[in-house]
């Protein structure tokens, strides 16, 4: 299998996308054509791991990657991914797919786990004098995830940068608290700073000829595969026992776990209607409605982490998919849910469910509350992208009780943190790095 760029339509194997992660041209990697797997060649496959094998050799074919698949889906499947039944409580057929159990409480821990056990693996095929350097800016979920991934993977050492006093103190605490191979960079700066400076570290003469770098950012297609796996999990699970098909309500930021949900359908598994639900950031859905994509800065909402005005994974979904018209005739739609929203659901549904939403999750769970009658009827799920305890500050006030902690993160909080500050200054950082 190759991949293809979305801008000048070059193909690489999936081991030069996965290093690469951006193309050269600036584009986007996507699968160069969908593999199609019928329903009966799951039959032999029961559990997430045998499933998630069988889903993902048709992208490994040709990879140096494919005898290690089964090892890298153990590596990267290696914590629950429940889906919790809410009929008990909403009395309609509704379920929650919690993707928060692993060890950040974020679903980033899935794709920052693939890109780990892919990248130490490719990396290791050669004998290199230095370790490879992966730089990674940060506004809050990704860089405590990518840290987890890799801390203590030899050979490799992880530099996170985030925004000083911009990120919450538990995301804080999950990017400062590792040690060992991994250090963390205050920058005196925002999360564009952050990021402006990985991208000059890059191309810098200096510091190339000294560090090896990669990226495990979220562009990757290396994020994108194993997102799709839960969801073709999932599918398939609730069809074999419910005998239907589910419908989808995503919280969305850059695109990445909705489109794995687009994919996952594609493949040929049974997910019905798939809504990308955004916060205040509309371009999603002004796209949606217009026809016209307007990317536009973000705006500050209590859902941070889908805080993005130009969600770089709509360059794939057109791409593959088609634009706005053909979208929706396939049954994909967008909707956008605001602050007020967020924690009007939050404080309501802490009165008849056994949990509190994160605010981001909690996006998903409006747009279902805001369905009609007939709409209700079919089966839905909502996805749950992080632990509420992750956005304690903003949910405890809301429900006016703590948030239990689980017991991954309670870990996390209670190891000592240790992080330097720099100015937003390529020199600054050069300094750090050699
Ligand atoms: C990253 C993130 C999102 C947005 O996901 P995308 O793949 O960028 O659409 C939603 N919720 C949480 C908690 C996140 O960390």
């Amino acid at each position: 299998m190759k991949f293809r760029s979305t801008r000048s339509g070059e193909c690489v194997s999936l081991d030069a996308a996965l290093s690469q992660g951006l193309a050269p041209d600036g584009g986007l990697f996507v699968p160069e054509r969908m593999p199609q797997i019928a329903l009966r060649e799951f039959d032999e496959s029961d559990d997430v791991h045998a499933i998630a094998v069988r889903y993902l050799t048709p992208f490994f074919a040709g990879s140096e990657l494919s005898d290690a698949l089964p090892e890298i889906v153990r590596e990267t499947f290696n914590f629950a991914l429940p889906l919790v039944d809410l009929q008990p409580f909403v009395d309609a057929p509704l379920s929650v797919l919690e993707l928060f159990h692993g060890p950040t409480a974020a679903f980033k821990d899935i794709g920052a786990q693939f890109l780990a056990a892919c990248l130490t693996r490719l990396d290791a095929r050669e004998a290199h004098g230095k370790p490879l350097t992966i730089l990674v800016a940060t506004s809050g979920d990704t860089g405590g995830a990518v840290a987890s991934a890799f801390h203590r993977r030899p050979g490799v050492r992880v530099v996170v940068l985030f925004p000083e006093g911009r990120v919450s103190a538990r995301q804080q605490q999950q990017l400062t608290c590792w040690g060992d191979n991994i250090s963390a960079l205050a920058v005196r700066g925002s999360f564009d700073d952050c990021q402006r400076l990985v991208k000059a570290s890059f191309v810098d003469q200096q510091l190339t000829t000294q560090c090896r770098f990669s990226s495990a950012n979220s562009i990757n297609i290396g994020r994108l595969l194993p997102q799709s796996v839960y969801y073709a999990v999932t599918a398939l699970q609730y069809q074999r026992t419910v005998g239907r098909s589910l419908n989808w309500m995503i919280p969305t930021g850059n695109l990445g776990n909705g489109l794995a949900a687009v994919m996952a359908r594609a493949v040929g598994l049974p997910l019905g209607d798939i809504v990308f639900v955004s916060n205040a950031n509309r371009t999603l859905v002004d796209y949606f409605d217009s026809g016209e994509y307007e990317p536009r800065d973000s705006i500050a909402t209590l859902a941070s982490a889908m805080d993005v005005g130009a969600p770089s994974n709509l360059e794939r979904l057109r791409h593959v998919f088609g634009e706005s018209a053909a979208l929706q005739a396939s049954g994909l739609t967008s909707a956008s849910v605001d602050d007020a929203r967020i924690r009007g659901q939050i404080a309501r549904d802490f009165a008849r469910l056994p949990f509190a939403w994160c605010p981001h999750s909690a996006t998903a769970m409006h747009v279902w509350d805001s369905l009609d009658q007939q709409q209700r009827t079919r089966d839905w799920a909502v996805v749950a992208t992080a632990h509420p305890a992750k956005f304690d500050t903003i949910v405890e006030p809301l429900i006016d009780c703590p948030v239990p902690i689980p017991d991954a993160l309670a870990a996390l909080l209670q190891r000592p943190a240790r992080f330097d500050t720099i100015d937003a200054t390529l020199d600054a950082l050069r300094t750090k790095l050699m």
